[in-house]
Protein backbone atom coordinates (compact mmCIF):
# COMPACT_ATOMS: atom_id res chain seq x y z
CA UNK A 1 0.00 0.00 0.00
CA UNK A 2 1.45 3.34 -0.75
CA UNK A 3 0.14 6.54 0.56
CA UNK A 4 -1.31 9.49 -2.18
CA UNK A 5 1.31 12.28 -2.64
CA UNK A 6 0.78 14.80 -0.23
CA UNK A 7 2.63 18.36 1.00
CA UNK A 8 3.52 18.19 4.71
CA UNK A 9 3.09 21.64 6.28
CA UNK A 10 5.49 22.19 9.39
CA UNK A 11 4.25 25.02 11.95
CA UNK A 12 6.40 26.09 14.16
CA UNK A 13 3.54 27.37 16.83
CA UNK A 14 -0.33 26.41 17.54
CA UNK A 15 -1.56 29.78 16.04
CA UNK A 16 0.35 29.58 13.02
CA UNK A 17 -0.99 25.29 12.61
CA UNK A 18 -4.65 26.91 13.17
CA UNK A 19 -3.93 29.67 10.50
CA UNK A 20 -2.55 26.74 8.27
CA UNK A 21 -6.01 24.68 8.79
CA UNK A 22 -8.33 27.89 8.10
CA UNK A 23 -6.56 28.25 4.75
CA UNK A 24 -6.56 25.15 3.32
CA UNK A 25 -10.20 23.91 4.89
CA UNK A 26 -11.44 20.88 3.66
CA UNK A 27 -7.80 19.82 2.18
CA UNK A 28 -5.70 20.05 5.21
CA UNK A 29 -5.70 17.68 8.70
CA UNK A 30 -3.80 17.69 11.40
CA UNK A 31 -1.19 14.82 11.74
CA UNK A 32 0.34 14.00 15.49
CA UNK A 33 1.52 10.48 15.49
CA UNK A 34 -0.03 9.68 12.42
CA UNK A 35 -1.03 5.50 13.50
CA UNK A 36 -4.72 6.50 12.12
CA UNK A 37 -4.47 8.76 9.22
CA UNK A 38 -1.68 7.29 7.43
CA UNK A 39 -3.43 4.25 7.33
CA UNK A 40 -6.47 5.55 6.66
CA UNK A 41 -4.79 7.58 3.48
CA UNK A 42 -3.27 4.30 2.53
CA UNK A 43 -6.18 2.47 2.36
CA UNK A 44 -8.08 5.79 0.58
CA UNK A 45 -10.45 6.14 2.72
CA UNK A 46 -9.38 9.90 3.30
CA UNK A 47 -7.23 11.86 1.06
CA UNK A 48 -5.84 15.38 2.22
CA UNK A 49 -3.65 17.17 -0.30
CA UNK A 50 -2.01 19.17 3.23
CA UNK A 51 -1.04 17.31 6.30
CA UNK A 52 -0.22 19.76 8.85
CA UNK A 53 2.47 18.29 11.41
CA UNK A 54 2.14 19.32 15.00
CA UNK A 55 5.34 17.49 15.86
CA UNK A 56 7.58 20.45 15.77
CA UNK A 57 5.19 22.70 17.90
CA UNK A 58 6.97 22.25 21.65
CA UNK A 59 5.30 22.90 25.05
CA UNK A 60 2.91 20.53 23.72
CA UNK A 61 3.67 17.10 25.17
CA UNK A 62 4.07 17.64 29.29
CA UNK A 63 2.54 15.69 31.66
CA UNK A 64 2.23 17.92 34.94
CA UNK A 65 0.20 17.99 37.96
CA UNK A 66 -0.19 21.18 40.74
CA UNK A 67 -3.34 21.53 42.80
CA UNK A 68 -5.25 21.78 40.93
CA UNK A 69 -5.33 18.63 38.94
CA UNK A 70 -3.43 16.74 36.02
CA UNK A 71 -2.68 18.75 32.62
CA UNK A 72 -1.60 16.48 29.62
CA UNK A 73 -0.43 17.78 26.44
CA UNK A 74 -2.07 16.77 23.19
CA UNK A 75 1.49 15.97 22.28
CA UNK A 76 2.20 13.81 24.95
CA UNK A 77 2.29 10.05 23.38
CA UNK A 78 0.06 7.22 24.86
CA UNK A 79 2.85 5.40 26.41
CA UNK A 80 3.95 8.49 28.34
CA UNK A 81 1.00 8.61 29.98
CA UNK A 82 0.85 4.76 30.53
CA UNK A 83 4.12 4.82 32.34
CA UNK A 84 4.08 8.26 34.15
CA UNK A 85 4.39 8.11 37.61
CA UNK A 86 2.21 11.22 38.25
CA UNK A 87 -0.10 9.75 36.27
CA UNK A 88 -0.17 6.07 38.01
CA UNK A 89 -0.25 7.49 41.64
CA UNK A 90 -3.26 9.74 41.31
CA UNK A 91 -4.83 8.58 38.26
CA UNK A 92 -4.59 4.76 38.01
CA UNK A 93 -7.24 3.87 36.19
CA UNK A 94 -6.40 6.48 33.30
CA UNK A 95 -2.72 4.80 32.93
CA UNK A 96 -4.02 1.76 32.99
CA UNK A 97 -6.94 2.91 30.22
CA UNK A 98 -4.23 4.08 28.07
CA UNK A 99 -1.70 1.50 28.48
CA UNK A 100 -4.30 -1.06 27.06
CA UNK A 101 -4.73 0.72 23.75
CA UNK A 102 -3.64 -1.41 20.80
CA UNK A 103 0.35 -2.95 21.00
CA UNK A 104 3.39 -1.31 22.49
CA UNK A 105 4.60 0.20 18.87
CA UNK A 106 1.26 2.21 18.69
CA UNK A 107 1.40 3.62 22.07
CA UNK A 108 4.75 4.55 22.04
CA UNK A 109 4.03 6.91 18.53
CA UNK A 110 0.34 8.08 18.99
CA UNK A 111 -0.87 11.05 20.77
CA UNK A 112 -3.23 11.52 23.63
CA UNK A 113 -4.54 14.54 21.50
CA UNK A 114 -4.88 11.91 17.94
CA UNK A 115 -6.69 9.40 20.18
CA UNK A 116 -9.39 12.20 21.66
CA UNK A 117 -9.71 13.35 18.53
CA UNK A 118 -10.05 10.76 16.06
CA UNK A 119 -13.63 10.20 18.26
CA UNK A 120 -14.09 6.67 16.92
CA UNK A 121 -16.82 4.54 19.24
CA UNK A 122 -14.53 2.10 20.68
CA UNK A 123 -11.73 4.49 22.06
CA UNK A 124 -10.03 3.15 25.71
CA UNK A 125 -9.36 6.55 27.55
CA UNK A 126 -12.73 8.71 27.10
CA UNK A 127 -14.62 6.62 29.66
CA UNK A 128 -12.27 7.22 32.25
CA UNK A 129 -11.91 10.82 31.46
CA UNK A 130 -15.49 11.25 31.67
CA UNK A 131 -16.00 9.83 35.11
CA UNK A 132 -12.97 11.90 36.42
CA UNK A 133 -14.70 14.84 34.55
CA UNK A 134 -11.97 15.90 32.61
CA UNK A 135 -11.48 19.35 30.38
CA UNK A 136 -9.91 19.81 27.01
CA UNK A 137 -8.44 22.65 26.02
CA UNK A 138 -9.13 23.84 22.57
CA UNK A 139 -7.17 26.47 20.67
CA UNK A 140 -7.53 28.69 17.97
CA UNK A 141 -6.31 32.25 16.87
CA UNK A 142 -9.80 33.71 17.88
CA UNK A 143 -9.92 31.93 21.24
CA UNK A 144 -8.69 29.33 23.75
CA UNK A 145 -11.95 27.52 25.61
CA UNK A 146 -12.63 24.71 27.70
CA UNK A 147 -14.95 21.97 26.96
CA UNK A 148 -15.76 19.14 29.39
CA UNK A 149 -15.27 16.22 27.62
CA UNK A 150 -18.76 14.80 28.24
CA UNK A 151 -19.87 17.73 25.36
CA UNK A 152 -16.36 17.02 23.09
CA UNK A 153 -18.16 14.06 21.40
CA UNK A 154 -21.17 14.57 19.31
CA UNK A 155 -21.61 11.34 17.42
CA UNK A 156 -19.73 8.86 15.30
CA UNK A 157 -16.08 10.81 14.71
CA UNK A 158 -17.96 14.05 15.68
CA UNK A 159 -15.99 16.50 18.13
CA UNK A 160 -17.08 20.11 19.39
CA UNK A 161 -13.63 21.13 17.20
CA UNK A 162 -14.79 23.95 15.16
CA UNK A 163 -12.55 24.66 11.98
CA UNK A 164 -9.08 25.93 13.26
CA UNK A 165 -9.56 24.75 16.60
CA UNK A 166 -6.85 22.54 17.77
CA UNK A 167 -6.64 20.05 20.89
CA UNK A 168 -4.46 21.61 23.06
CA UNK A 169 -4.29 19.64 26.36
CA UNK A 170 -6.41 17.87 28.51
CA UNK A 171 -7.17 18.84 32.31
CA UNK A 172 -7.75 16.04 34.75
CA UNK A 173 -9.15 17.69 38.52
CA UNK A 174 -8.28 15.78 41.27
CA UNK A 175 -10.59 13.02 41.72
CA UNK A 176 -12.91 12.87 44.98
CA UNK A 177 -11.00 12.45 48.41
CA UNK A 178 -11.46 8.46 49.18
CA UNK A 179 -12.59 7.65 45.82
CA UNK A 180 -11.54 4.53 43.63
CA UNK A 181 -11.54 3.90 39.77
CA UNK A 182 -11.08 1.01 37.61
CA UNK A 183 -11.19 0.46 34.05
CA UNK A 184 -11.99 -2.47 32.36
CA UNK A 185 -11.46 -3.22 28.78
CA UNK A 186 -13.31 -6.57 27.25
CA UNK A 187 -11.72 -7.34 23.71
CA UNK A 188 -13.38 -10.08 22.29
CA UNK A 189 -11.41 -10.67 19.61
CA UNK A 190 -8.01 -10.78 20.73
CA UNK A 191 -6.13 -9.52 24.08
CA UNK A 192 -4.74 -6.48 22.13
CA UNK A 193 -7.51 -5.68 19.81
CA UNK A 194 -9.43 -2.98 19.89
CA UNK A 195 -12.49 -2.87 22.75
CA UNK A 196 -16.14 -4.45 22.19
CA UNK A 197 -16.61 -2.47 24.87
CA UNK A 198 -14.81 -0.73 28.16
CA UNK A 199 -17.01 0.06 31.42
CA UNK A 200 -14.67 2.97 33.54
CA UNK A 201 -16.22 3.00 37.19
CA UNK A 202 -15.47 5.27 40.13
CA UNK A 203 -16.63 4.89 43.45
CA UNK A 204 -16.47 6.83 46.68
CA UNK A 205 -17.67 4.23 49.77
CA UNK A 206 -17.73 0.58 49.92
CA UNK A 207 -19.84 -2.45 49.43
CA UNK A 208 -22.04 -1.25 52.74
CA UNK A 209 -22.34 2.22 51.69
CA UNK A 210 -22.15 3.82 48.06
CA UNK A 211 -21.41 7.88 48.64
CA UNK A 212 -21.01 8.16 44.80
CA UNK A 213 -20.69 6.25 41.77
CA UNK A 214 -19.77 7.30 38.43
CA UNK A 215 -19.76 5.35 35.53
CA UNK A 216 -18.49 5.60 32.21
CA UNK A 217 -18.38 3.26 28.83
CA UNK A 218 -17.54 3.25 25.35
CA UNK A 219 -18.04 1.34 22.63
CA UNK A 220 -21.62 1.13 23.46
CA UNK A 221 -22.87 4.05 21.44
CA UNK A 222 -21.45 5.73 18.64
CA UNK A 223 -20.06 8.09 21.20
CA UNK A 224 -18.47 7.52 24.74
CA UNK A 225 -21.12 7.84 27.41
CA UNK A 226 -21.19 9.18 31.24
CA UNK A 227 -24.06 7.28 32.35
CA UNK A 228 -26.67 9.63 33.99
CA UNK A 229 -28.75 9.07 36.89
CA UNK A 230 -26.57 6.98 38.59
CA UNK A 231 -27.66 9.03 42.35
CA UNK A 232 -30.14 6.11 43.07
CA UNK A 233 -27.24 4.73 44.36
CA UNK A 234 -25.92 7.42 46.98
CA UNK A 235 -26.16 6.16 50.48
CA UNK A 236 -27.55 2.80 49.35
CA UNK A 237 -25.53 -0.96 50.54
CA UNK A 238 -24.49 -2.78 47.14
CA UNK A 239 -26.86 -5.63 46.78
CA UNK A 240 -27.58 -7.65 43.76
CA UNK A 241 -30.69 -5.14 42.90
CA UNK A 242 -29.38 -2.23 43.12
CA UNK A 243 -26.53 -3.76 40.81
CA UNK A 244 -29.76 -5.08 38.53
CA UNK A 245 -31.26 -1.57 38.81
CA UNK A 246 -27.93 0.09 37.83
CA UNK A 247 -26.92 -2.49 34.89
CA UNK A 248 -30.68 -1.61 33.59
CA UNK A 249 -29.87 2.05 33.82
CA UNK A 250 -26.74 1.85 31.32
CA UNK A 251 -28.74 -0.57 29.26
CA UNK A 252 -31.41 2.46 28.82
CA UNK A 253 -28.53 5.08 27.80
CA UNK A 254 -26.53 2.46 25.66
CA UNK A 255 -27.27 2.10 21.81
CA UNK A 256 -24.65 -0.41 20.58
CA UNK A 257 -23.34 -0.80 17.10
CA UNK A 258 -23.17 -4.29 15.65
CA UNK A 259 -19.79 -4.87 14.18
CA UNK A 260 -17.31 -7.77 13.87
CA UNK A 261 -16.62 -7.84 17.71
CA UNK A 262 -20.26 -8.49 18.50
CA UNK A 263 -23.91 -7.91 17.96
CA UNK A 264 -25.67 -5.07 19.60
CA UNK A 265 -27.57 -8.06 21.88
CA UNK A 266 -23.80 -9.56 22.79
CA UNK A 267 -22.99 -5.90 23.68
CA UNK A 268 -25.64 -4.86 25.59
CA UNK A 269 -25.51 -8.81 27.72
CA UNK A 270 -21.38 -8.45 27.99
CA UNK A 271 -22.77 -4.44 29.20
CA UNK A 272 -24.43 -5.39 32.02
CA UNK A 273 -21.79 -7.95 33.12
CA UNK A 274 -18.61 -5.67 33.21
CA UNK A 275 -20.75 -2.68 34.74
CA UNK A 276 -21.49 -4.94 37.56
CA UNK A 277 -18.08 -6.48 37.29
CA UNK A 278 -16.64 -3.25 37.87
CA UNK A 279 -18.48 -1.89 40.61
CA UNK A 280 -17.86 -5.12 42.78
CA UNK A 281 -14.25 -5.10 42.11
CA UNK A 282 -13.95 -1.00 43.88
CA UNK A 283 -16.91 -2.23 46.47
CA UNK A 284 -14.13 -5.53 47.92
CA UNK A 285 -11.33 -3.67 46.87
CA UNK A 286 -12.33 -0.94 49.87
CA UNK A 287 -9.27 -0.58 52.30
CA UNK A 288 -11.22 0.14 55.29
CA UNK A 289 -13.37 -2.88 55.04
C1 LIG B 1 -3.13 -1.13 15.28
C2 LIG B 1 -3.89 -0.10 16.06
C3 LIG B 1 -4.60 -0.50 17.19
C4 LIG B 1 -5.30 0.45 17.95
N1 LIG B 1 -5.98 0.03 19.06
C5 LIG B 1 -6.61 0.94 19.84
C6 LIG B 1 -7.26 0.55 21.05
O1 LIG B 1 -7.28 -0.63 21.43
N2 LIG B 1 -7.86 1.52 21.81
C7 LIG B 1 -7.82 2.84 21.44
O2 LIG B 1 -8.34 3.68 22.18
N3 LIG B 1 -7.22 3.23 20.29
C8 LIG B 1 -6.61 2.32 19.49
N4 LIG B 1 -5.98 2.71 18.36
C9 LIG B 1 -6.06 4.10 18.00
C10 LIG B 1 -4.82 4.81 18.41
O3 LIG B 1 -4.93 5.19 19.75
C11 LIG B 1 -4.81 5.92 17.39
O4 LIG B 1 -3.93 5.52 16.41
C12 LIG B 1 -4.55 7.17 17.93
O5 LIG B 1 -5.69 7.41 18.62
C13 LIG B 1 -4.26 8.23 16.89
O6 LIG B 1 -3.27 8.97 17.45
P1 LIG B 1 -2.20 9.67 16.55
O7 LIG B 1 -1.44 10.59 17.46
O8 LIG B 1 -1.41 8.71 15.76
O9 LIG B 1 -3.16 10.55 15.61
P2 LIG B 1 -3.14 10.77 14.04
O10 LIG B 1 -3.27 9.48 13.32
O11 LIG B 1 -1.99 11.65 13.67
O12 LIG B 1 -4.49 11.61 13.91
C14 LIG B 1 -5.74 11.02 14.16
C15 LIG B 1 -6.84 12.08 13.95
O13 LIG B 1 -6.82 13.04 15.00
C16 LIG B 1 -6.61 14.36 14.47
N5 LIG B 1 -5.74 15.05 15.44
C17 LIG B 1 -4.53 14.62 15.89
N6 LIG B 1 -4.08 15.42 16.84
C18 LIG B 1 -5.00 16.42 17.00
C19 LIG B 1 -5.10 17.54 17.87
N7 LIG B 1 -4.16 17.82 18.77
N8 LIG B 1 -6.18 18.34 17.75
C20 LIG B 1 -7.17 18.05 16.85
N9 LIG B 1 -7.15 16.99 16.02
C21 LIG B 1 -6.06 16.17 16.10
C22 LIG B 1 -5.98 14.16 13.10
O14 LIG B 1 -6.25 15.25 12.24
C23 LIG B 1 -6.67 12.88 12.67
O15 LIG B 1 -7.95 13.15 12.18
C24 LIG B 1 -5.28 1.81 17.57
C25 LIG B 1 -4.57 2.20 16.43
C26 LIG B 1 -3.87 1.27 15.67
C27 LIG B 1 -3.11 1.74 14.46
Amino acid sequence: MTIPVFELLRPKTLAEASELLLKHGDDARLIAGGTTLVILMKQRTVYYPYLIDLQGISGLDHITADGEGLRIGAMATQRAVETSLLVRRSFPALADAFGKIGNVRVRTTATVGGNLAHADYRLDPPPVLLILGADLVLSSPKQTRTVPIKDFYRGLYETALEPGEILAEVRVPPAPEGSRTLYLKYSSLSANDWPCLGVAALLKGNAKRCDELRLGVGGLAEKPLLIEGLELARNETITDSLLDEIARLVDEQISPISDLRGSEWYKREMARVFVKRAICALAEEDPHL
